[in-house]
Parts: C-alpha cells; sequence; structure tokens
C-alpha cells in the first residue's frame, strides 16, 4: 500500500494549458502509468487575483486531448472532476493554526513597510537573519500577540524557518540539492484574507493526497527546500521529488508565445493530431535510449522512465513537430480527421454549409491529400482545385510545363479523354503512356502540364487518382481552359 504510485498535475488556472504543462503532465502520466500508479489532478486556485476565466476548461480539454486521464477526483455527471484548491480553504488555514501551537509558525503583524525598516535596521546591526531580529514578530511576547489579535489587526502566518542549517533533498533527475536555511526568508503559509499561499496548500494536499513523487518543471526547484522546511514542521515525511529541464527554444532562448510556448489548444486549432503531440512532448527531456524518434503512444508508456529523464535543457524544434506530424498524418484514418476537414472547408467557404461527412467525394479528398500534408489545417487549405476551378496559373509553373507547344499537347489529351469510356486511374494511366509513347516524349511532359491545368499548381496527389476523383467533365472543362489560356498567352 505504502508504496504504492501517486503523482499528480497541479496547475494554477491563471491560463492555458501551454506546451511545458503539457509535458509536465505527460511526464506524470507516464511515469503513473508505467508504475501502475495513480495520476491525479489538481486545480490550484486560491490566488483569485490571477484566475483567469475559463481556463480550468480549457486546462481539462488539453488534457483530455492528449489522452491524458486522470484516475480519481470527486464525481461530476459520471466522470471525475478534478479537486479544486478553493474547495479547501479552511483545511489550510486549520493546517497553519497547528503549526503556531507546536512552535512552528507565527502570526506576523507587519506591513511590508514595517518589514523593510526592520531589514534595514538588522543590517545596520549586521544580524544574520531579519527574523532573529528581537523586534520581528517572530519574536513578539505572546501577551502582545494576543492584544493584536484581539483587536482584529490584519496578519499573515509565517513558517518559522530554521537558523543556520541546511536543508536538503535528493532530486531523482538532479541528485542531491541543498540549500542554507539563511538565505530563506520565512514564508507566507496564510495570507491576511485567510487564503493559503501556494507553498501552504501544495504541501498540505501533497500529503492528504498522498502523493508519492512530484514531478514538476524545474522552475520550482527554488521552492522545494521551502517546502521540505513545511513537512518537516508538521512531522511528515516528504514525497520523492524530481525536477524536469527547462524547454528552451532552438535559439538557446527561453520559450516565448512567438516561439512555440503556444498553449495546447492552439496546436490543435493548428491542425497537429495528438499523438504527435504526445510523441513529440515525450522526447522533450526524455529519450528511450536509441535513436528511436516516432513511437506510439503504448511503446512509450511501455518504455517510460525517470531514469532516462535528463537534467540537460529540452529543445522545442516545432520543425521537428510539423515533420512528426506529417508522419502521424499518413497512419491516421480519414474518419479520425474528415469532420475537423469538412468543418474548415465550410468555414472557408469551399463546400455548403449543410455539407455532411458522407459525401464520398469527401473522404476520396481527404484520403488523396492525408498522406502529404503536414497538418490538418494544410491539407484543408490545399484542397481547394477539388471543388474550385483554378483561376490562375503558378507563375514557376508556368515556364516549366507550359512552355513550347503544350496547347497542342493538352488539346490533342482532351481529345483522347474525351474518347475514354473509363475515367478509372488505371485506364488513364496507359492512355497518358501509350500518347507519350507515340509522340515519343516521357510521360513526365504530358503529366506535369495537365496537373497545372486541372488544378493550377505544380504539387499534388497522383495525377492519375487525382483526375479520376475530379471526373472527366470536371478534367476536359479544366483543360480546355487551359488551352484558351494558354492560347491567349502565346505571345508571353
Ligand atoms: N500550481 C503550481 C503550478 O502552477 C504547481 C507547481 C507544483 O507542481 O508544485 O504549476
Amino acid at each position: 500500500m505504502g508504496s504504492e504510485v501517486r503523482v499528480r498535475l497541479a496547475p494554477s488556472p491563471t491560463g492555458y494549458l501551454h506546451v511545458g504543462g503539457a509535458r509536465t503532465a505527460l511526464f506524470n502520466w507516464l511515469f503513473a502509468k508505467s508504475k501502475d500508479g495513480r495520476f491525479i489532478l489538481r486545480i490550484e486556485d486560491t490566488d483569485r487575483s490571477r484566475y483567469q476565466e475559463g481556463a480550468v476548461q480549457e486546462i481539462l480539454e488539453s488534457l483530455r486531448w492528449l489522452g491524458l486521464d486522470w484516475d480519481e477526483g470527486p464525481e461530476v455527471g459520471g466522470d471525475y472532476g478534478p479537486y479544486f484548491q478553493s474547495e479547501r480553504t479552511e483545511t489550510y488555514k486549520s493546517h497553519a493554526e497547528q503549526l503556531i501551537e507546536t512552535g512552528h509558525a507565527y502570526r506576523c503583524f507587519c506591513t511590508p513597510d514595517r518589514l523593510q525598516k526592520l531589514r534595514e535596521e538588522q543590517e545596520k546591526a549586521k544580524l544574520p537573519n531579519v527574523s532573529g531580529y528581537d523586534r520581528h514578530c517572530r519574536n513578539l511576547s505572546t501577551e502582545v500577540g494576543q492584544s493584536l489579535l484581539a483587536v482584529k489587526k490584519p496578519h499573515v502566518i509565517r513558517l518559522k524557518i530554521p537558523f543556520n542549517r541546511t536543508v536538503d533533498f535528493h532530486d531523482l533527475i538532479r541528485g542531491e540539492i541543498a540549500y542554507e536555511t539563511d538565505s530563506l526568508d520565512d514564508l507566507v503559509l496564510l495570507k491576511s484574507d485567510g487564503f493559503p499561499t501556494y507553498h501552504l496548500a501544495n504541501v498540505v494536499d501533497d500529503h492528504m493526497m498522498r502523493i508519492s513523487h512530484i514531478l514538476r518543471g524545474d522552475e520550482w526547484i527554488s521552492s522545494t527546500p521551502k517546502h521540505v522546511l513545511i513537512y518537516e514542521a508538521f512531522g511528515w515525511e516528504p514525497p520523492t521529488f524530481a525536477h524536469m529541464p527547462v524547454i528552451l527554444s532552438p535559439d538557446g532562448g527561453k520559450l516565448s508565445k512567438r516561439k512555440g510556448a503556444a498553449s495546447v489548444m492552439d496546436y490543435k486549432k493548428a491542425g497537429y493530431l495528438p499523438q504527435a503531440l504526445f510523441n513529440f512532448l515525450a522526447l522533450l527531456g526524455w529519450s528511450p535510449g536509441d535513436d528511436r524518434e516516432k513511437m506510439s503512444r503504448e511503446e512509450i508508456t511501455e518504455i517510460f522512465s525517470l531514469d532516462r529523464v535528463t537534467p540537460k535543457a529540452a529543445v522545442f524544434d516545432e520543425k521537428k513537430l510539423e515533420w512528426m506530424n506529417g508522419m502521424y498524418m499518413r497512419e491516421t484514418s480519414v474518419d479520425s480527421i474528415l469532420r475537423d476537414v469538412v468543418r474548415m472547408w465550410v468555414d472557408q467557404g469551399i463546400v455548403a454549409r449543410e455539407t455532411t461527412t458522407d459525401d464520398p467525394y469527401l473522404r476520396t479528398v481527404v484520403s488523396l491529400l492525408k498522406d502529404r500534408s503536414r497538418t490538418v489545417n494544410e491539407l484543408a487549405e490545399s484542397a481547394t482545385y477539388f471543388f474550385r476551378d483554378p483561376e490562375s496559373y503558378e507563375e514557376k509553373a508556368i515556364k516549366k510545363h507550359f512552355k513550347g507547344n503544350a496547347a497542342v499537347t493538352l488539346k490533342s489529351l482532351c481529345e483522347i479523354l474525351q474518347q475514354s469510356d473509363s475515367f478509372d486511374h488505371q485506364v488513364l494511366e496507359e492512355v497518358y503512356r501509350a500518347q507519350a509513347e507515340t509522340l515519343e516524349i516521357g510521360v513526365g511532359k504530358l503529366i506535369h502540364p495537365t496537373r497545372l491545368a486541372v488544378t493550377g499548381v505544380s504539387y499534388g496527389p497522383g495525377l492519375f487518382e487525382l483526375l479520376e476523383a475530379l471526373g472527366k467533365e470536371n478534367v476536359l472543362r479544366r483543360m480546355k481552359r487551359a488551352v484558351e489560356w494558354l492560347e491567349s498567352h502565346q505571345d508571353r
């Protein structure tokens, strides 16, 4: 029982779940899965001034989209909801009071101004620690304290940081870490409005929720000695800590909104697949120990271990994510993306509002474009010519493929296609090959002008599948228009 692995994600709803937060969520989830443990979601929402409307919803949606389900929580509509710290403020309060009773904490009535003054006095007197100074609330007599309390003077509750000591802990990723207590101020546990600080609520909950391992980003490492001292004050055993490496942008700087620090939902909106983001995030600090990069969720879950998480900074390379997403596009099913694609086409006004996903033509278009698109959005955006005749031809391609006697070539192809009973891609391919032989040219000399004529661009899916999908009528109309265009631009 005691050795059960229990981890948690403890986001503050001060913004959206960005990729760093998602990596933390993922590593916790993977660690829980690899150890047959439990992954708990706790919303740390006691700082009401930084609360952002809609953030909780977005965090839940992001986790669900990535498939990072949590294993327990209060029941909401037949499902587990997260734990909310805002519903537990009384618990934190009574715990802070408990530390006063045991002599580990004290009420501090100082205003920031007074604290500053004390600090200056302390420096002059060359005392090592401001709270050791006798005019500090830490050293207030019980009587004075009681009388201030009686007149309801606002106050906070602070932890008595022990003087002149080292506080150390073992980090599973970074090894032994030690801090001098004299470098730490007596930290606030309970604010004057009765709300706990992050430190108190976080420690109380991690203890009460029997969290065995704390896996969090390394920006929290400087909080850990404070937490260890809070555990100590309560007489509790601290969990095991592991601080995950920072994530940098490719230029070595901090991740910024411009350089990948987007939210998980931004990636969803940009047409990324959850399985690709899952795979990509897993490699931000962890590696399988060989050069495998594309790995399924199951594979990663199977072999994930904290031993292979490095303390070295990870690099968020958006190009690599794009490449990886392209690989996942190839293996994803048409069905899994069809709805999103159709919605985008509706939004772009390419298809009618009432279009449904059971139109076989739409399925064909998606399956033809899927393998060559890096994202769902790229797919949706490159499909215009499946629905509309091209309005222009790609400038560079004109020079390459609409040169010489392209008009004559296209005209003769039109005549041959007109007579073809079947528009099956295999039949079309034979027709093209036969014509190339007759003209004693490479078949590419027929394929490229045809493609440019029917799509307006020089790239796309296999030409014969494309022609089959568009159908005889569309193809012939477009080719004839290209011939007309060529004839009217002959003097170019
Ligand atoms: N509420 C903190 C956050 O927003 C939790 C940090 C921790 O995991 O202890 O990330």
